[in-house]
């Protein structure tokens, strides 16, 4: 079965089951101090949750895009070395708002897994939540019975609140979770360790693909937890997970998802795919990126030098040194895959072809303003090695902010070159260095605007380069043509 069969046999099951399919709301929050960019498929029906707006339909399924690079969910950290985590990914969910709870739910997801996907049930485990009682809950018995009905109960595992009481952020709708996990090892190592002690447990290929969560509970800031007007169900599963499983491949990179993308940045960069490991890291780096880049792009999140414009500066940047160092690509090349993407995606994104060449344009911008002094401030790191080793270890806060305000490395990707290279980053004296330089150009009068505009996607226009505005931010400045 192809991705898309995969997504399309979701969509259809959920139809069956009188839900309505939806298109995925927009990567790009505006309106939301708590949140940057859509983490989740809940994320965008959260007043539907809270009871602040009736719900257009009593269920609905979708697959919606989710970016998980900053707040409380961020895996940046994880992507390209790990197989299974992104940093732009699809989550695939169906929906109950006051209709159906816990039976139905449970139910619906086994059928689906074990009828429609075929996945075998002696390889898929199942999470209940355990209880907590710093928030004085009950552990889910509820969930257990229902499991016992379907699976043998020693492949039904009770969880923490770390991994079975979903939240979006610090505050916000939340609830108790049992999730599905799958052991997608060969027999022989299955003889080794069993795959009940590697759930939750950063394996590779004991993963979990469909969390079911039980909104049930809004979280306040003081901490506290108060009752939600009504019951309600919100499912994700990770479609590049999902695909994995069904395609049975050792790595979502592997599955057909990712495997144009990897195909054509192995090729254009002469190397082969799963000899190297640290040129494997760099693609799947890469074919990861683009995802977050291109999407962050088409909803309206311009790459620039602050907020959620700097998240997706620093994800472009940290790729194109990825590129750079591991692969040789010494040009613009990242825009190039925007195209693959498209190619590969737009049937279900139709918004990553109509804006193909505004995207191209501006990452390839993107690229050509941070080679200009990517390779020095490489340089400048090298040259400086040995006194970072004497200097505990540590590249000082003063370098750091050097290659941040000279070179245009942000913080992470020094802290990634840094842990390359067995140093820490002193970020504290970054802090202040950065503290510093905004009290100097506090003073600094505001950029004029003359006839210069932030770009509109539908406009004719021509990039121009970057210009500072106010005390930290750059701002991508384009001449309407
Ligand atoms: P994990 O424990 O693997 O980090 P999670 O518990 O943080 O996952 P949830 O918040 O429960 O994930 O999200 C629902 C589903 O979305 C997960 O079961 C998983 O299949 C998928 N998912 C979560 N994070 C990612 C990611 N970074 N990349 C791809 N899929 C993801
Ligand atoms: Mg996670
Ligand atoms: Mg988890
Ligand atoms: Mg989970």
């Amino acid at each position: 079965m192809n991705s898309a069969e995969i997504r399309q046999k979701f969509f259809d099951f959920f139809a069956s089951k009188q839900h309505q399919v939806v298109p995925s709301a927009p990567l790009v929050v505006k309106d939301d101090p708590t949140l940057m960019f859509i983490n989740s498929g809940m994320a965008p029906f959260k007043d539907y949750f809270l009871g602040n707006k009736p719900a257009p339909y009593k269920r609905i399924a979708d697959t919606q895009k989710c970016l998980r690079v900053s707040g409380k969910h961020n895996d940046l950290e994880e992507v390209g070395y790990d197989t299974y985590h992104h940093t732009m990914f699809e989550m695939l969910g169906n929906w109950s708002f006051g209709d159906y709870f816990k039976k139905e739910a449970l139910h619906w997801a086994w059928e689906l897994l074990t009828e429609v996907y075929q996945l075998p049930k002696d390889r898929l485990y199942v999470s209940v939540f355990q209880g907590d009682e710093k928030d004085n809950l009950e552990k889910d018995q509820e969930a257990y019975d229902i499991w016992k009905t379907m699976i043998s109960e020693d492949r039904i595992l009770f969880g923490s609140k770390k991994d079975n009481f979903w939240e979006m952020g610090d505050t916000g709708p939340c609830g108790p979770c049992s999730e599905i996990h799958i052991d997608l090892r060969t027999e022989e190592e299955i003889a080794q360790v069993p795959g009940k002690e590697l759930v939750n447990n950063d394996h590779p290929q004991v993963v979990e693909i469909w969390n079911n969560v039980f909104m049930e509970f809004n979280r306040l800031a003081d901490g506290s937890l108060v009752k939600l007007p009504a019951q309600h169900v919100d499912t994700g599963m990770g479609f590049e997970r999902l695909c994995m499983a069904i395609q049975k491949k050792r790595s979502n990179y592997d599955t057909d998802v990712f495997q144009p993308m990897i195909q054509f940045i192995a090729g254009e960069a002469g190397v082969k795919y799963g000899e190297n490991e640290k040129t494997d890291i760099a693609i799947r780096v890469m074919a990861d990126h683009i995802r977050a880049i291109a999407f962050a792009i088409t909803d309206g999140q311009l790459p620039s030098n602050n907020k959620a414009g700097y998240v997706i500066r620093r994800i472009l940047r940290r790729s194109v040194r990825y590129g750079f160092t591991f692969l040789d690509f010494k040009k613009p090349f990242l825009y190039k895959l925007a195209e693959v993407l498209s190619d590969q995606m737009a049937h279900v994104f139709p918004e990553l072809k109509q804006q193909l060449s505004f995207v191209q344009r501006v990452i390839e911008e993107e690229e050509n303003a941070f080679l200009r002094t990517l390779d020095n401030g490489l340089k400048r790191l090298d040259t400086l090695e040995e006194r970072f080793k004497e200097n505990n270890n540590t590249i000082d806060g003063k370098t750091a902010f050097e290659l941040y305000d000279t070179f245009g490395f942000p913080l992470d990707l020094t802290a990634l070159i840094a842990r390359e290279k067995g140093l820490r980053v002193d970020e504290a004296g970054f802090g202040v260095e950065m503290e510093q330089q905004k009290n100097r150009s506090r003073n600094a009068s505001a950029t004029e605007q003359s006839d210069w505009v932030v770009l509109q996607p539908d406009v004719s226009t021509d990039f121009v380069g970057y210009d500072r505005d106010e005390a930290e931010s750059y701002v991508v400045r384009y001449r309407q043509v």
